[in-house]
């Protein structure tokens, strides 16, 4: 199934997953409607139903715009229905969606935040979750929480591509030299200012590749603890530590 990265607003993602087989198409948050309608013309894909990750304004605003010009289902967590744009179908963590997705429960930077996995496909859609080398800000959730949500990832097929909901990834990859594998560090800051400048898209990177870079994905290493100054200290503490030092960078 073919994916579309669609970059929206300022630094959002927006996703596609199309269906050949079905002629079906699923949108992956609504950051902004022009670009996204703009690659369902160019696509020629029709819409039919959209998930939304979260209830903040930069992952939804631009639903109504869309449903206007291309009429969809909209579904979203029945937990944050309340604070979601209207919703067609309501799902719970684990549920399977129409076209395969697996709902993750994935809170930490939202308590209703979901993230959409499509095992056949080998894709992660997890927004403001795990990100690119890094992981979302906690707005409402705890670091616990997000250690969960990460720890629930982690155990996805080492080959599954993570497609974030924001490209902050220049950001995450300099704030993660102390606590990433340096080879690893040192071959990905080799080609990411490029991609960046070239305007490609900066996600879309292996969890395995993460498993390397990504600080909150290593926090039970003892030199990970270390870097964070909690020598010894357990990975939840350690993972804390870490988004603290990032808040404050
Ligand atoms: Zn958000």
């Amino acid at each position: 199934m073919p994916i579309e990265i669609i970059r929206c607003l300022k630094d959002n993602y927006a996703y596609l997953v199309h269906d050949d087989a079905t002629g079906e198409t699923t949108l992956i948050d609504a950051p902004e409607a022009a670009p996204i309608l703009q690659r369902l013309a160019d696509k020629g894909w029709t819409l039919t139903r959209v998930f939304i990750t979260h209830h903040h304004w930069d992952h939804v605003d631009g639903l109504a715009a869309i449903l206007e010009a291309a009429p969809a289902e909209v579904w979203g967590a029945a937990t944050d229905a309340h604070r979601l744009p209207p919703l067609d179908h309501r799902f719970q963590p684990d549920d399977i969606l129409p076209g395969g997705a697996q709902v993750l429960d994935a809170p930490g930077h939202t308590l209703g935040h979901v993230a959409f996995y499509y095992p056949a496909e080998k894709a992660l859609f997890s927004a403001d979750s795990l990100m690119t080398h890094g992981c979302g800000r906690l707005f409402e959730g705890t670091a616990d929480q997000m250690f969960e949500t990460i720890a629930r990832m982690a155990a996805l097929p080492g080959d599954t591509r993570l497609f974030s909901g924001h490209d902050y990834a220049r950001a995450n990859l300099a704030f993660a030299a102390r606590f990433a594998d340096p080879q690893a560090h040192a071959a990905r800051m080799a080609d990411l200012p490029g991609l960046a400048d070239r305007g490609e898209p900066t996600t879309g990177t292996t969890l395995e590749s993460e498993r390397l870079l990504n600080p909150y994905m290593r926090c039970h290493l003892p030199e990970v603890a270390a870097a964070a100054g909690l020598p010894g200290g357990d990975a939840r503490t350690v993972l804390a530590e870490i988004r603290r030092q990032k808040d404050n960078a």
